[in-house]
């Protein structure tokens, strides 16, 4: 049987159940992830201080792991409803340039989503949150307005509703997305130089971002912001 005839027969209480605890483990990687390479990479910190743990974003996080878990289901049931439509059998070739091609649409839609929020009406109500931490830690991935949080994921869905991309492609950028937003918020720069060059978003690049708000809107690369002219190198 293949895997997408496998989730068909998935039932809606399976799902809910599937979606948090998948969630709950992109959750606990992240974490992992993170504090392993802040850990272990001796590069110095970006920024003299990490931005203090406190409780009161640890609950936003367990929000935003919720949301997150929303998310999946509505996508779940945009497929099950015939407007995302999934395949599977495909070329390594093929799947490779679908997720180029996710992750380059949604480095644009990011920028322009990133660009809007920071409009001064918009950014109180959406985008503050996640900028109350000016130096970054383990949590700022997931320290999120709900709103922010349910407008990325729905985006994402937005995205995955425009062709028939591979299940593999999708899961694949899904977790290409978890780790560079861990590394993004680490404060050491993890990536190498060359990287930058290449118009990459580093760890560095989003850094500023915490500190210059009005600079770097880009997550994946930074090519949005050399076009419209907020690049800070
Ligand atoms: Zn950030
Ligand atoms: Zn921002």
């Amino acid at each position: 049987m293949n895997l997408l005839s496998f989730f068909k027969n998935i039932s809606w209480l399976e799902w809910i159940v599937f979606s948090l605890i998948a969630n709950i483990f992109l959750y606990l990687f992240s974490i992992g992830l993170y504090l392993f390479i802040d850990k272990t990479c001796s590069k110095n910190k970006i920024q003299a201080t990490d931005h203090p743990f406190l409780k009161s974003d640890l609950y936003v996080s367990f929000l935003t792991v919720f949301l997150n878990s929303v998310v999946m289901l509505i996508g779940v049931y945009l497929w099950e409803s015939g407007w995302i439509r999934l395949s599977e059998s495909k070329t390594i070739l093929a799947l490779l340039i679908e997720v180029i091609v996710i992750t380059l649409m949604m480095d644009l839609l990011m920028y322009i989503f990133h660009y809007l929020v920071h409009h001064p009406l918009i950014y109180k109500i959406l985008h503050r949150k996640h900028h109350e931490h000016t130096s970054t830690n383990f949590l700022s991935l997931f320290v999120l307005h709900p709103f922010e949080a349910l407008g990325f994921g729905l985006m994402m869905i937005f995205v995955f509703m425009w062709y028939d991309f591979s299940i593999f492609s999708i899961s694949f950028y899904v977790f290409i997305n978890l780790i560079w937003g861990t590394i993004g918020h680490l404060n050491r720069e993890f990536f190498p130089k060359w990287m930058e060059q290449l118009f990459l978003g580093t760890t560095k690049f989003h850094n500023q971002h915490h500190l210059s708000e009005q600079r770097n809107f880009g997550f994946y690369t930074s090519i949005w912001d050399r076009v419209f002219g907020t690049h800070q190198p």
